[in-house]
């Protein structure tokens, strides 16, 4: 089927969530090349005219800038040196980090306009998986691999489940969270009695980091905004 769903169009424009404009869709709210339709899933045909609660809609896009931190950087703009130094060119004062990176690790990090994208990627409930590519002190193991899967008791309260997985050399691996709390990675590695020397976020959700060259930032594609949304 041709064109996007209204409801993902709509949220995708900052409207609201998905079941929010679903709502508004339904109860007459929207005209697409001027009439009104009351089905979410309604194929919006590419650059058709808009009207929300009768006024043409503003085709206000968000930006997101995927960024291959390098370390040293901090996910801060007040702690320097900041990872919007390395965002020139972009306009940083609208751009939010999607979580963050310790200055030490590297790897993608996201930044985007919109705030409802930002809590849906960050909001545990959502499970969006990150994946990080880990240096340990010492091997990993099955051990470690059930206490991931279980949840690690930090400040009290256990972590969702994590998938571990060794590599070849046991002393590298890579973990998929679903939530991102303070030096998650570290402490929970700790907690196993064992040290991260070196980490690296390599996929956010959809989003991989591919050859995009260590300190360089770019918009993400068509494809990669579509994605998330
Ligand atoms: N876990 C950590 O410990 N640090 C990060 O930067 C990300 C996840």
């Amino acid at each position: 089927m041709k064109g996007e769903r209204l409801d993902k169009v709509l949220a995708r424009l900052g409207l609201g969530s998905r079941k929010e404009v679903a709502r508004l869709v339904r109860r007459g709210g929207v005209r697409v090349l001027g009439q009104v339709v009351k089905d979410p899933g309604f194929r919006v045909p590419e650059g058709a005219a808009l009207e929300v609660e009768g006024r043409p809609l503003e085709v206000r896009r968000h930006l997101h800038v995927l960024l291959h931190k390098p370390r040293g950087f901090v996910t801060s703009r007040t702690e320097g040196p900041s990872v919007y130094a390395l965002l020139q060119g972009f306009p940083t004062r609208d751009l939010s980090p999607v979580g963050r990176l310790d200055k030490d690790a590297e790897g993608l990090l996201l930044f985007t306009t919109d705030g409802l994208l930002l809590h849906r990627l960050t909001h545990p409930r959502h499970k969006v998986a990150k994946r990080y590519l880990v240096h340990l002190e010492r091997p990993v193991g099955p051990k470690d691999q059930e206490a991931f899967r279980e949840g690690i008791l930090l400040d009290g309260k256990k972590t969702l489940p994590a998938e571990l997985r060794p590599l070849e050399d046991p002393t590298w691996a890579e973990v998929a969270l679903v939530e991102g709390r303070f030096h998650q990675i570290k402490r929970m590695f700790r907690a196993r009695g064992n040290r991260v020397l070196y980490l690296k976020r390599l996929a956010l959700g959809p989003l991989e980091l591919g050859g995009l060259p260590l300190g360089m930032a770019r918009p993400l594609t068509e494809a990669e905004e579509k994605a998330l949304y």
